[in-house]
């Protein structure tokens, strides 16, 4: 991985990478010519590889667990991270001609810049690549993972010892019946998507819900 200051391809004393907005307006909008020349040299498609150019923007389509699987297998990834108002219109579209761009958000809020963005998506990112993490199962267990946890959130988790400060793991866990403890965690991971995130259960397939399933 490498990380890139833009004002690396400024020209003028000031490494100056921003300037007032057409059409006036509070703030200030990153220019074009800087993060052009960058992109050129960063992300130069070639006969074997294009880029995917991620730019992170609260205008963007809403990051998910399955974009974070579909980047973990990209060969070649390059975020632009925006400060400010945010960067020229025209940079993405002219980087449209040549690479596949996407804009991406993180949630409802919005940033000072584009850099914890960025690093929020590579950590995950990252974990989902092969190797990466010791256990690929914790992978598949987790809120969001592809499959049974497609649209749910996990439940509850516990580690030793059983009891602590007179608050037991419930039974379930410890009984060793592997039947009932994935039982559990899909009651559980059923429940607290209903309490945290209603409008995910919407998003279940009614085929892939059994009759437990449904009388929780
Ligand atoms: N004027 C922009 C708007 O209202 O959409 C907000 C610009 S924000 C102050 C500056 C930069 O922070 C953005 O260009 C983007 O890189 C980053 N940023 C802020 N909020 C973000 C979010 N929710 N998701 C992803 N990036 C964000």
């Amino acid at each position: 991985m490498s990380v890139h200051d833009l004002r690396s391809w400024t020209h003028d004393r000031h490494r100056t990478v921003d300037d007032t907005p057409y059409g006036g307006g509070p703030g200030m909008v990153m220019k074009p010519e800087p993060w052009g020349e960058a992109l050129d040299a960063v992300a130069p498609p070639t006969a074997e590889a294009t880029p995917r150019l991620v730019v992170p923007t609260p205008s963007g389509r809403p990051f998910t667990q399955a974009m974070a699987a579909e980047y973990a297998a990209r060969p070649w990834l390059v975020f632009a991270c925006g400060r400010y108002e945010g960067i020229d219109r025209r940079v993405y579209d002219e980087a449209a001609t040549r690479m596949p761009v996407d804009e991406v958000s993180l949630g409802d809020f919005v940033l000072a810049g584009g850099e914890v963005a960025v690093l929020v998506m590579i950590e995950a990112i990252s974990r989902l690549v092969p190797g990466v993490l010791g256990n690929r199962e914790s992978v598949t267990d987790d809120s969001f993972a592809p499959g049974a946890m497609e649209s749910l959130l996990e439940g509850p988790v516990y580690t030793k010892p059983p009891v602590w400060r007179e608050r037991a793991v419930p039974d379930v866990l410890l009984s060793g019946h592997h039947g009932a403890i994935a039982r559990w965690r899909r009651d559980e991971a059923l429940r607290r998507t209903a309490a945290h995130r209603p409008e995910l259960l919407a998003r279940l397939d009614p085929a892939a819900l059994d009759k437990h399933d449904r009388k929780v």
